[in-house]
C-alpha cells in the first residue's frame, strides 16, 4: 500500500508516519529528510539546497523526484508513507507516471488538517533528536524532552532546524497554500483523498488506522 501525506507546515506529518510506521512497518519516504541528509555532504549543492530550505522555498522538481526515484527503487517494495511528497501538482504528475512505470499507484492521500495558530507553537517551539529523529516540543507539556535539551532515547543534544522560526514558518505556509494545497483538488477528484483533523494526536492516529483498515 503506498499512503501521500498531504498536509501544512508542523500539521504532523512526521509524527503521524512515525506511528504508522511502528504499527504496520511501512517505509519512509520523507523529501524533508531526504534533502536534509543531502546537506551533510557539504558541497555547493548542498550550499544552494540549504538557502532554499531555510528561505521556506521549494526545491526544484528535478532534484526531488530524483531523490525520491533512488529512494523507491533500492527499498523493498512493502508499502511506502510519503512525508511531504509530492508537493506540487508537477510533482504529483510525475510521481504517478514513475509509480505506473513500476506497476504501481497511490492508494490513498491523507489530508492532515490543523489550525495556523497550533501549527506556528509547533513548529517554533519544535526540537529533534538528530539520532532516532524524535521529535519533542518546547510548548507543550507532554512533548518536553525529561532533560533540557536531550533526547529521552539517545541521551545526544536535541537540535532545532534552520527552518524552525516564526518568520520563515509564514513563508512555508504562503508556499504550501500556493503550491501544494491545489493536490487536495488533485487527490479528491481521482476518488482517494481522505482527510483527518490532528489536534490530539492519538485520535488522528486512531482516525487514520480506521481510514487505512478500511480501504
Ligand atoms: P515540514 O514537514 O516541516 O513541512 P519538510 O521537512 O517536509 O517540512 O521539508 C522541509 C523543506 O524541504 C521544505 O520547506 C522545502 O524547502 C524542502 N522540501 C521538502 N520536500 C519537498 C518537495 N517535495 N518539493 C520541494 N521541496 C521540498
Amino acid at each position: 500500500m503506498n499512503i501521500v501525506l498531504l498536509a501544512p507546515p508542523a500539521a504532523g506529518k512526521g509524527t503521524m508516519s512515525e506511528l504508522l510506521i511502528k504499527k504496520y512497518g511501512f517505509t519512509h519516504i520523507s523529501t524533508g529528510d531526504l534533502l536534509r541528509n543531502a546537506l551533510s555532504r557539504n558541497d555547493e549543492i548542498a550550499k544552494s539546497l540549504k538557502e532554499t530550505m531555510d528561505a521556506g522555498k521549494l526545491v526544484d522538481d528535478e532534484t526531488i523526484l530524483k531523490l525520491v526515484y533512488d529512494k523507491l527503487s533500492s527499498s523493498d517494495n512493502k508499502g511506502f508513507i510519503f512525508d511531504g511528497f509530492p508537493r506540487t501538482i508537477n510533482q504529483a504528475i510525475a510521481f504517478d507516471k514513475m509509480l505506473s512505470d513500476m506497476d504501481n499507484k497511490v492508494d490513498t492521500a491523507i489530508y492532515i488538517t490543523v489550525p495556523k495558530e497550533v501549527a506556528l507553537k509547533r513548529t517554533t517551539g519544535r526540537i529533534t533528536c538528530p539520532s532516532c529523529k524524535r521529535i519533542y516540543n518546547i510548548y507543550f507539556d507532554n512533548l518536553r524532552p525529561k532533560n533540557s535539551n536531550i533526547c529521552d532515547e539517545c541521551g545526544v543534544e536535541l537540535i532545532k532546524r534552520g527552518d524552525d522560526s516564526e518568520e520563515v514558518f509564514e513563508k512555508r505556509y504562503a508556499t504550501y497554500l500556493k503550491e501544494t494545497e491545489p493536490l487536495v483538488n488533485y487527490y479528491q477528484e481521482k476518488g482517494i483523498l481522505k482527510e483527518v483533523e490532528n489536534i490530539n494526536k492519538e485520535e488522528a492516529f486512531r482516525n487514520i488506522t480506521t481510514i487505512l483498515e478500511n480501504l
